[in-house]
């Protein structure tokens, strides 16, 4: 291997920057040439291809976002789009790939790698954390904590105003930032979408609350819970007891924004040397992760067919650790 491109693609993740940062520098320590790709995949079929130095990811390893942008690549889908990609790789004598993102970005990985017969190396990068194959995801933890200090702030409101709030943190599928964060804030219950919400324990834990004179509840609510997030519940609640003063926040975006944690950071700065360090050891499709603190290598495969599961004692501790 000579040359290796980079990209990221998907929703974006603070943290993306420090793992571009560790791939380019990496390539230029072990003598290989490095591209960056921009706009994930779309960019390999519109040849948006430049080469990086050292210092073009100057200065970049504290700023959230990705400087190569990202997207979703309906054209990638497509045989004829990936075609495409190829050739402009061919065109640039790149032979190697790293893809950092999540599970559509390693499928579209996997099948255009086996089409072509083309090494590809994946970084897992997504806040919600819901790749098999890792601890942890790149942007997670500094999601995370963005989402404990807005909970920290709207408990101080919620307090002042004896509230009942439902807030909504992103998680279409998986309930691991709803989870940790629930804890982390003390949240009095968490609904996430791998459990059946049970609307006589949530009445349990509220009634129980007030009863105790609690002054504020939370209720941490995945987007992704079988509901439909934190308005439709708060509807329901609200209805059967207008005693409560119910509110509703959505965090939204200001979960994927922000400069990365120290851990996000370090975390990327080691999976981005793997990942170079992979291809260099004819590595080829495979996903970089964390594992009891050591890097791990899980092909695309078995990180796409399994899916991670939640952890049941922290689902059980936000039970008890709220009566
Ligand atoms: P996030 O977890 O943040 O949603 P993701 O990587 O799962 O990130 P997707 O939008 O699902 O985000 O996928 C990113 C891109 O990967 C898509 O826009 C598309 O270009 C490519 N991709 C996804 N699925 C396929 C597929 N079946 N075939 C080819 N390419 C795909």
């Amino acid at each position: 291997i000579k040359s290796i491109g980079v990209l990221t693609s998907g929703g974006d993740a603070p943290g993306m920057n420090a793992a571009i940062r560790a791939v380019v520098r990496a390539c230029i320590y072990n003598d290989l040439r490095v591209f960056g790709v921009m706009r994930g995949y779309q960019g390999l079929i519109d040849n948006d291809i430049e080469e990086l130095h050292s210092n073009s990811v100057s200065n970049i390893i504290q700023s959230g976002g990705t400087i190569l942008k990202s997207a979703r690549s309906m054209e990638f889908k497509t045989q004829e789009g990936r075609e495409k990609a190829y050739d402009n790789l061919r065109k640039r004598d790149i032979d190697a790939l790293v893809v950092i993102g999540g599970d559509g970005t390693f499928t579209g990985a996997r099948i255009f790698g086996q089409e072509h017969n083309f090494p590809i190396v994946g970084i897992p990068g997504t806040i919600d954390n819901d790749l098999y194959g890792t601890d942890y995801t790149i942007g997670y933890d500094t999601a995370l904590n963005t989402v404990v200090e807005a909970v920290d702030k709207i408990r101080d409101t919620a307090t002042a105003h004896s509230r009942l709030f439902f807030i909504e943190v992103m998680g279409r599928d998986a309930g691991f930032l709803a989870l940790r964060s629930g804890i982390a804030s003390g949240a009095e219950a968490v609904l996430v979408p791998e459990v059946r919400t049970d609307f006589d324990q949530l009445e349990h834990f509220l009634q129980n609350g007030f009863k105790k004179n609690k002054t504020s509840s939370i209720v941490l609510v995945a987007e992704g819970d079988e509901i439909g997030g934190a308005i439709k519940i708060a509807d329901k609640v609200g209805k059967e007891h207008p005693e409560y003063d119910v509110r509703v926040t959505i965090l939204g975006h200001i979960q994927r924004g922000g400069s990365p944690s120290a851990f996000d950071r370090v975390s990327a700065s080691r999976m981005g040397l793997s990942a170079v360090e992979a291809l260099m050891d004819d590595q080829k499709s495979i996903m970089i992760g964390l594992a009891n603190n050591q890097i791990v290598h899980t092909p695309f495969n078995q990180a796409l067919k399994n899916k991670k599961a939640l952890n049941p004692q922290l689902l059980e501790m936000t039970k008890i650790l709220s009566i």
